[in-house]
Parts: C-alpha cells; structure tokens; sequence
C-alpha cells in the first residue's frame, strides 16, 4: 500500500535533493507524511474583496479588484522603486516594488483585471502595497479560493525559496499523488460519538479550508487527536504499571508517627497539611504504589509532610530516603530533621558526593543493617553503592532537577517498589501537569501556615538606586540580611559573571560596613557551599549571586530579596526567587529592579509579580505568556512538547474532556484486545516508535 511515511519527501514534484536535505535539517520533514502534518500558523481570508475606498493603514492582508492605470519608476540606486497606480473605481492605491522592475512590466499590463493581495500601508498621505500577489482576475473564482493557508519557513529555507507559497504549492503536490483518503487514526465508535471529522478530511481542511466553520471543525478533530493520545499512552503506562507492581501495603500508623505527632510537632499543622498527610496515609495503605507529586508554594511547609510520610514508612519496619537537588539543600533537611526528631529513637544519616572514606562506609554498612532508618542526600544516594535493608518510602524534593530515569532508579532499591512522593515548590498548571504527570496523583497544599506576612513586591527604575539602598541600610541596620541577585544566561556566561563582579564591586564599595558574600554557578561547589553557609550563620549581611541560589535555601533572617534587571527573568523564576524570603515573621520585601525600556510582555509580567504571591495564579500567567515549552520542568519531565497543533495553555478543557474518553476506553478494554479499539492501540504502538520520549514516561 502506499505509506506516506516512508515516501521520502525528496521525490516529491518541486522537491529534489536540495530542498529535501533543508527541508529535513530546518523543519523536520523527511517524508510526505511529515509535509502532510505541517501545519498553516495561519489563514488569510481570500473569498472577499475590499474597495479601495474601505481600506486604510491598519488593515491586516486584503484583496483588491481592479486594473492598473499606469506605471511609473521612481527614486535611484537603493530606493529605486516600480509603483503601479492600482484602482478599482472608488480610488486608487500604489502597488511597490523594490525589485525586479523590468520583469514586472513586462508581466503586467495596464486596463486588464487583476486581483491584488496584500497589506496596505500609509505613505506620504497614500495607501501602499508593497511586493502584492497579482493574479489575473479571470483565472480565479474567489469562492474556490477560501482561506489562505501560511506556513512558518525558517531564513535559510526563504533564502532557497522555499517560502510560505512554496510550502502551499508543495502541499499540493502532495495532495495531487493522493489515491485513497488518508487511513483513519481513530476508532469510529469515537469518531462517531464525538462527531469529529474524519483524519482525511481534516488533514485536507487543515491547509486549504473551504471556510472558517471547517476550519474549526479540522482543528477540533486534530486537537482532539493529539492530545488524547498522549491521554491514552499516559494513561496505559499507569493501568499497566498498576497490574505489574503491587505497592508496599503500610496498615499501620504506629509509635514514631504518634509520638511526633503529640510531642515533638513545634506547632499545629496547618489544614492543607493535615489533608495532605491524610491523602498520602490512603495511598500507602491502599496496597497500590503511591506515585504522589506534591505541589506547595515556597513556604508552604511540605518538608514536615515528607517527613510525617517518611515516619509511616518507618512505623511499618520500612526505611526512608529524602532526596535534594543541591549539597545545601540536603544539609539543610539533614539539620531541620534532626531538630525535629530530637529526643526520639531516630537514626538519620546524611549521605551527599562529599561525603568520603570511613564514613560513607559506616552509612553504606547501617543503611544495609537497617539501624539507619532515615537517609537524607543528593543524587548520591543513587549510585549503585547506596543499598537499603529495606527501603518503603522516597521522597524527591524539588522535583524538576531529577529527570524521570532517576526516578525510576530509585525504585529499583527495592524488591518491590518504595512508595513516591516528588515535591515541587513550582507550581504546574492543572492542565500541564496532567499532560506531564498524568499518572501521578496530585496534592497540593493551598494555604500557608499562620502569621506569614505576605512579601510586599515593588518594581523599581534603576535610576532611583539611592532610595533602593536607603531602604536595604534600614533593613540591614535592623539585623536583616539582604540578597540581591544578577540574571545568568546561559550563553554568555562570561558578561554576566562580569555583571556580577561589577554589582559586587558597586555593592561593596556602597555598604563599606558591610560582610557581602558572592555566589555564581562557575565557582566549585564546595566554595559555594561554605560561601552560602557564611550566609546562613549570619557571618555576612548581603549575598550577591546568581540564579544558583534559586531553590530551597532556608535563612529566614533575610528580609530583603533584590532582583537585579528583572526583566530578563521568567515569571516562574522570579517567583522562585522571591521566595527565598518572607520566611520568618518579619515583613519582607521583593524589589524587582529594570530599565525604562520594558517591552510589553515584560511590563504585564512584573505587573503579575507586584500584584500577587499566589504561585498558581503566576504559573497560569506564565503558561499564557510563554507557553508551555519552556516551563521549569518540561524540558526534564520526559514528555516531548512537539504539539503539533493543541495549546496546553487554552485546549486545556479539551485535554480535561479526552482524557476522560481515554481513561473510559482503558477501563472499558483493560487488556486491549476489544476489536472495535483495535486502530487506537495500533495507532498507540505507533506513535511509541516515533516519539522517543513517549516510551519513558513512568
Ligand atoms: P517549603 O514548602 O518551601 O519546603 P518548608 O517546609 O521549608 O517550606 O517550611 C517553611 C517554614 O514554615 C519552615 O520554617 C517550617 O518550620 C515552617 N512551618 C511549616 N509548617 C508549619 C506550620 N503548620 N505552622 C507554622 N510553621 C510551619
Ligand atoms: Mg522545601
């Protein structure tokens, strides 16, 4: 039969080697199938026609009918320009041309109808249209027309002309060696019930729609396809998961939970605390793995539920282990857990890459005894070395700096697989998060514990620094300490080390009576460690630093958190950032500092910061400004977010709806063998082949 897949692009009428290769290296397309699911980013009307006397400067592309009244060359060298006085009998415009002037006039000809396509402009008091599409009116029935579809081409392809109009000649050709309608992608129970169009109509539609209603109706169907896939795949790996493991059965809530509980738990939990734990104790007795991502806001209080969680493992002869993305962090939950465990019959042992020699042997050797109950770490505690009695219970803390393998590598420390709990301080929309996670079950703690003054955020000009210092001296002279952060972009790190060295120097030389501490991610870790610890004990009042210190740190004495050019971070890191204080009881301050020069993305995006410290409603912001591409945590989260068409920020009640068809189907046909879904778990298997990362979503 012939499969669009394997027929190379490259014979394709119009194609050859040349563009084959560029089609290939720029845009992905190797075969008539990868042209076919290349989408339009958008359509221009072309079944109507203005006047001339309708139109004005403002207008997107527009469609005239008339003929040329005359030509005329005008200006010299570079501005040398062709300008046909164009009218229709209610006025006139001028059609430009900068280039190929003399093959136009030989093309053209004056008093015959022409239809004109273009975006009009005003110049000098005259509507312009620059480089217009003619086309000779008697060739063209405007109805047939519909709209017409754009294609996004990168420069080098232009530059081959391979433009949009290209694209739409090539998709064309495509569709002329078309014999059959294209083989259905869905079942038709499905299609029938949810009356979508068929995928051969659809893929027709997609790029050359008769009108706007099946238009929508060509993208409803495409959407709907696309995500419930990844609904159905997600879902599958879940069930399938689901028979294959039977989870760590935890009855008991016993002695160190209750006696932490009613003796050692510094203050009351909060109500999203207690429904969490509550959440959590049900999947651990419910005899199935708990797989649980819990999203709280910085401050929310989720290490006291990951420990509470890790005390249930305990209570049912389990070991615990708690993973942190950084050295400090580790620490930092080594010192809080011990602290609170203090006086109980707890052994916790912190295990991180600098951790050597004689020591790490004793941990290996107790943790292998079981007399360690509670292991707290780095990524080290993955290594191969690092083996459990027994162990019940992970807990992943700031979840989008492990990928999913190493998630997975934690369950293999078990015979049967340790129970999950991955922690996030970013919050991830509803809607991303069951695309990402869609086989996690989702807590979230909505509320912070009492007392906390909300941060005050205040966007500031960087002109006015003097009131900005006056400020930080106050707080400082108060006991407070002061972070002020500098942006680091990736590729060029070398400028912004420079601008961190320079902010230093300034800082230094501004608060004389001062301690500053620097932190940037080039320095070695044991340096930024012991750097961050001066912090921490209070040695120095100011730490200048980068991104680095982004996640986790606790030093609820610092009262003042300055964001240096604010503008070049995203919505999500400057929540993140703003974060690290308003830890204590003390009102803190978020100051956002830019230039005058905001574009206005940027303005709306400090406007949401200065308005709200609500982590849900800035990660919904972000997905609307940004999309979901590059949200903290996508890029890790294994899921491939080459949406071809569906918008995770506005499809997101779509992706609700087929979600439910999907998880319907696999209830319905748990073993998949029912005849009438047969094309979807066909379609299933295939698109596993083709997206490498469908096949390690755990
Ligand atoms: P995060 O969710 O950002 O990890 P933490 O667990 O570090 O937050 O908690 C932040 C601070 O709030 C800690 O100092 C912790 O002791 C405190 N805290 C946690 N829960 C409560 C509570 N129920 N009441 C009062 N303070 C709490
Ligand atoms: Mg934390």
């Amino acid at each position: 039969m012939f499969d669009l897949k394997t027929r190379d692009i490259k014979y394709l009428q119009g194609v050859g080697p040349q563009r084959a290769a560029l089609l290939s290296k720029e845009l992905n397309i190797a075969s008539l199938h990868d042209l076919l699911y290349y989408f339009p980013y958008k359509y221009v009307d072309r079944s109507r026609l203005y006047y001339i006397h309708e139109i004005d400067g403002n207008m997107p592309y527009i469609q005239l009918k008339g003929e040329i009244l005359s030509f005329e060359t005008i200006g010299e060298g570079r501005n040398r320009r062709l300008v046909a006085h164009f009218s229709d009998g209610t006025g006139v415009v001028d059609l430009v041309w900068f280039q190929g002037i003399k093959y136009l006039m030989g093309r053209y000809k004056v008093h015959e109808e022409y239809i004109v396509f273009g975006k009009p402009t005003v110049f000098n008091g005259r509507i312009n249209v620059a480089h217009p599409d003619i086309e000779q009116a008697k060739d063209l029935t405007l109805s047939s027309m519909g709209l017409q579809p754009y294609y996004n081409t990168t420069e080098k392809m232009k530059r081959s002309g391979l433009n949009s109009h290209a694209m739409e000649k090539l998709v064309k050709n495509a569709f002329a060696l078309l014999q059959f309608p294209l083989p259905e992608t869905i079942a038709p129970k499905i299609i029938e019930k949810h009356h979508l169009m068929s995928l051969d109509e659809a893929i027709r539609q997609i790029h050359f729609p008769q009108n706007p209603e099946l238009l929508r109706k060509a993208q409803y169907r495409l959407k709907f396809e696309e995500l419930f896939y990844i609904q159905l795949n997600i879902l599958r790996y879940a069930k399938d998961r689901q028979k294959k493991f039977r989870g760590l059965y935890f009855e008991r809530v016993g002695e160190t939970f209750n006696t932490f509980y009613s003796q050692n738990l510094p203050f009351q939990l909060t109500n999203a605390q207690k429904r969490v734990i509550k959440e959590i104790r049900k999947d651990m007795g419910s005899g199935r793995q708990m797989n649980r991502l819990l999203q709280g806001d910085v401050g929310s209080g989720k290490t006291l539920v990951a420990l509470m969680s890790m005390l249930i493992a305990l209570d049912n002869g389990y070991q615990a282990c708690l993973m942190a993305p950084t050295e400090i962090l580790a620490a930092q939950h080594y010192e809080t857990i011990v602290n609170l465990l203090f006086g109980m019959n707890v052994r916790v042992e912190l295990l991180t890459g600098s951790i050597k020699g004689k020591k790490r042997e004793q941990i290996l050797k107790s943790l292998l005894t079981g007399e360690t109950q509670i292991l707290i770490g780095t990524h080290a505690v993955l290594e191969d070395t690092v083996n459990f009695s027994s162990l019940g219970m992970v807990v992943i803390d700031e979840q989008h700096r492990f990928g999913v393998a190493q998630r997975a590598k934690l369950w293999n420390k078990n015979a049967t697989p340790p129970h999950v709990l991955v922690m996030t301080a970013t919050p991830i929309p509803r809607t991303l998060a069951m695309t990402l996670y869609g086989d996690l079950d989702v807590s979230v703690i909505d509320e912070l514990p009492p007392g906390r003054k909300p941060i005050q955020t205040i966007h500031q000009f960087d002109n006015r620094r003097n009131s900005l210092y006056a400020g930080i001296r106050k707080q400082i002279s108060e006991g407070r300490q002061v972070y002020i952060v500098y942006p680091l972009i990736k590729e060029s790190e070398k400028i912004d080390i420079k601008n961190l060295e320079d902010g230093y120097a300034h800082v230094c030389e501004e608060f004389p009576d001062c301690k500053v501490s620097k932190v940037h991610g080039q320095m070695k870790p044991a340096e930024k460690d012991e750097e961050m610890q001066r912090f921490v004990n209070g040695e120095t009042q100011i730490m200048v630093a980068t991104t680095v210190i982004e996640v986790g740190v606790n030093v609820p004495n610092a009262s003042v958190m300055v964001i240096e050019n604010a503008e070049r971070f995203g919505l999500s890191q400057l929540h993140q950032l703003r974060g690290r204080v308003g830890r204590g009881a003390d009102q803190s301050y978020c100051i956002l500092v830019t230039n005058y020069k905001l574009s206005e993305e940027t303005r709306k995006r400090l406007e949401i910061m200065v308005q709200t410290n609500d982590g849900f409603e800035i990660a919904e912001a972000d997905l609307r400004l940004r999309g979901p591409g590059d949200l903290e945590g996508t890029q890790q989260s294994g899921v491939a977010f080459d949406l071809k068409i569906a918008d995770i920020a506005r499809d997101g009640q779509l992706l609700q709806y087929v979600r439910e068809v999907a998880l319907e189907i696999i209830e319905q046909d748990s073993q998949g063998t029912a005849v009438e879904n047969e094309i979807l778990w066909k379609q299933l298997q295939a698109l596993r082949k083709t997206h490498v990362n469908w096949a390690v979503i755990s």
